[in-house]
């Protein structure tokens, strides 16, 4: 069912507003939210979702870009909802939840997909100890966030995002859920923060897997030519692989032996 009729929507800021009443049903339903929690919505648009997030009854702060959607967004707020006109990469999370007591962490929102991978990875960096997020984003970006060794979708930002949260892809949502429609297909994944994180020095970790999977073509051994390869061969051949092997067939599992054996 649509339930926005007429839009007047801006590309340049990734609006394609989400009509389907089904689909944020399902999204709320993918929430155990209770009242004492915090939910940060990002980019609540007309306020099609965070009209349903406030039946959770926790707080809940937007951060929106556009100035322009405060006739759909001033009458949303209320003593537990706040929406604040900021660019979420330029925000100070932190300092503007200081005052709320809250259990746990929720981020939400419906992404806007020209900067999906920089917003995740500025919550991730803000140090917010965050329990949960769940995002609408661009189906192909659902895939690569949750891919498995083997698989061409799968890189170093499968291994960065999945250090931090355990991730999986909840459903697929077609480009007819939205208004205007966008060229792609989408899908909500969720993030659940991961209380098993390998014991390694995490700035080490990051950049070797970044440095593995720099050319995607190349082997491993090529792609780490200043690393003591020597070192990594012992790991490499701890798990059955031979030398030529390349970054994509790797698991966690090995890129933390390989980083612990280089210290
Ligand atoms: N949540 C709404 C919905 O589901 O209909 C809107 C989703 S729309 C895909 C993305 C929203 O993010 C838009 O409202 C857009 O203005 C907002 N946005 C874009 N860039 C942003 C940024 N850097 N910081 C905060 N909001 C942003």
């Amino acid at each position: 069912m649509a339930i926005i009729k007429n839009v007047n929507a801006k590309k340049s800021l990734g609006q394609n507003f989400l009509i389907d009443s089904n689909v944020i049903q399902k999204i709320y339903d993918s929430l155990d939210v209770n009242p004492n929690d915090l939910i940060i919505e990002i980019g609540p648009g007309m306020g099609s979702l965070t009209t349903k997030l406030k039946e959770k009854k926790a707080n809940l702060i937007c951060y929106e870009i556009d100035n322009d959607l405060k006739i759909y967004l001033n009458n949303l707020e209320d003593a537990k909802t706040k929406i604040i006109y900021q660019d979420i990469l330029k925000s100070n999370i932190k300092d503007d939840i200081k005052n709320i007591k809250y259990d746990k962490l929720y981020i939400v929102g419906n992404l806007p997909y020209y900067i999906t991978t920089a917003i995740i990875k500025y919550l991730i960096n803000s140090n917010l100890n965050i329990f949960t997020m769940l995002f609408m984003v661009q189906d192909e970006v659902a895939d690569r966030f949750t891919a498995k060794p083997k698989c061409k979708d799968y890189s170093s930002i499968t291994l960065f995002l999945n250090y931090y949260f355990n991730v999986s892809k909840l459903f697929s949502v077609s480009k007819k859920c939205f208004k205007p429609i966008p060229k792609v297909e989408s899908a909500i994944i969720k993030f659940i923060q991961r209380d098993n994180k390998p014991n390694i020095n995490k700035e080490e970790y990051f950049k070797l897997i970044n440095d593995s999977f720099k050319m995607k073509r190349k082997t491993l051994k090529n792609n780490l030519i200043n690393y003591d390869f020597n070192k990594i061969k012992e790991v490499l051949y701890k798990y059955n692989f031979d030398e030529n092997v390349r970054a994509e067939e790797l698991n966690e599992k090995v890129f933390v032996d390989i980083v612990n054996n280089l210290k």
